[in-house]
């Protein structure tokens, strides 16, 4: 049975594997035409061929009287969340399951030619109300596939798709309660600073403070090993773990126009050395940024001793802390860095700046999805009204801003997992 399971396990590698390079191609060039074919092929052809292989791999698996015999400590949760997913609506065919698949992809389309959350730039009025028109209908469909299957709403559902067992909605809205009133003052007192900072989007305001930390802009090799030298500090096998990624060639750090926004690791379970992809934006935040995406891959390192897939499996939520975690114990040295010329404090500032922002945008966008999700039928105008009072209780009133309110009220449905 152990023996099965580890097959099993080293072929969802394999194809996972093929599946991360043609999306690391595409990353890379996302006006490249070939390598974007062969990335659709892979979601749109074969994913869908594979699915139904992989049920009834599952169905084997909990059918199989020797599954109660495998050591429960190690495999328990993994019987457990194989169980609810089979009990799941199934979501490969179906007309409803169509209609969300298409709409998905017009709306991950049209976001993608939004102009970042740090910009000023404004959205225009016809992506704004194209994107809201899709998400009206993605929310309806969403909710009628939940309760098709049996649940009460689509939280519930996304709720028992993620295993999610350890906290639940009340939970949340504790959670949120909490950061309004213990993060929300800190904030206030940042913006209290710069009068300019009420008037940009908060995402810029971190950015703006990284950009007046006198830094000597080094080379990306000089930057890498710069970070290299920061996790060696912190433990040497932390340096190694890094300094193998940069040696195998798989890390990707500056800026080009058609490469794919934002920061990620990219997990590459046969060939063992996970890839990084950055943008550099030239400021002491690539140091921040490149610390962080080097935590995912020690992370990833770290659970690559697990013998099956599944055990190397962790939530969002604890990849995450593990990866904050690396930029905070590596702030303690950032005053030894080369090219900071004594203004240590200052990217230390800026980092907590960053910190205080991203736990109030990500608890913002958290409350508004769960209300967007628990009041389906909802329209437009409830919803953007919705929006400004949640993004007001957070970040203050959105009015000073003038027009980009708006886009603020855009951008927070323009968030590609909500
Ligand atoms: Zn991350």
């Amino acid at each position: 049975m152990n023996r099965w399971i580890s097959d099993w396990s080293e072929l969802t590698d394999t194809i996972s594997e093929d599946f991360c390079w043609r999306y690391i191609a595409c990353s890379k060039s996302t006006d490249d035409k070939d390598v974007r074919a062969r990335y659709d092929y892979a979601v749109e052809f074969l994913s869908p061929r594979i699915l139904p292989y992989e049920n009834n791999l599952s169905q084997k698996l909990i059918d199989c009287p020797l599954s109660q015999k495998l050591n429960q400590r190690v495999f328990a949760k993994h019987l457990r969340e194989t169980k609810r997913k089979l009990s799941l609506p199934v979501s490969e065919g179906g007309f409803v399951r169509e209609a969300i698949n298409q709409q998905t992809m017009m709306y991950h389309e049209a976001i993608h030619h939004l102009p970042p959350l740090h910009t000023t730039q404004d959205v225009s009025k016809n992506s704004s109300e194209t994107i809201q028109k899709i998400m009206s209908n993605l929310v309806k469909l969403r909710h009628f596939e939940a309760v098709s299957g049996g649940f009460d709403d689509y939280i519930s559902l996304r709720y028992a798709q993620l295993d999610r067992v350890a906290y639940d909605v009340d939970d949340c809205k504790r959670y949120h309660a909490s950061i309004k009133r213990y993060i929300a003052p800190l904030w206030k007192k940042i913006i209290s600073k710069n009068p300019l900072y009420a008037t940009i989007p908060p995402a810029s305001v971190a950015d703006r403070i990284y950009t007046s930390v006198q830094w000597d802009n080094p080379t990306g090799e000089v930057l890498m090993s710069i970070v290299g030298d920061c996790l060696d500090s912190i433990d040497p096998e932390f340096g190694n773990v890094f300094s193998h990624v940069v040696d195998t060639g798989n890390i990707d750090i500056e800026h080009r126009l058609h490469k794919h926004k934002g920061a990620f690791v990219i997990d590459l379970p046969i060939s063992g050395t996970p890839y990084v992809i950055m943008n550099r934006c030239h400021s002491f935040k690539d140091v921040v940024t490149l610390i962080h995406e080097a935590g995912h891959a020690i992370h990833n390192r770290y659970t690559k001793g697990a013998p099956v897939r599944f055990l190397r499996h962790f939530p969002t939520e604890v990849s995450e802390l593990v990866a904050l975690t690396m930029e905070l114990m590596s702030s303690q040295l950032w005053h030894d860095i080369p090219g900071l010329k004594g203004y240590g404090m200052a990217a230390k500032q800026a980092h907590y700046f960053q910190i205080v922002h991203s736990m109030l945008w990500v608890s913002a966008i958290d409350e508004f999805q769960h209300w967007v999700y628990a009041n389906p039928f909802h329209d437009i105008d409830e919803r953007k009204g919705v929006w400004s009072q949640i993004y007001g209780a957070y970040f203050g009133s959105a009015k000073k801003a003038g027009s980009r309110a708006v886009s603020r009220i855009c951008m927070a449905t323009a968030v590609p997992h909500i």
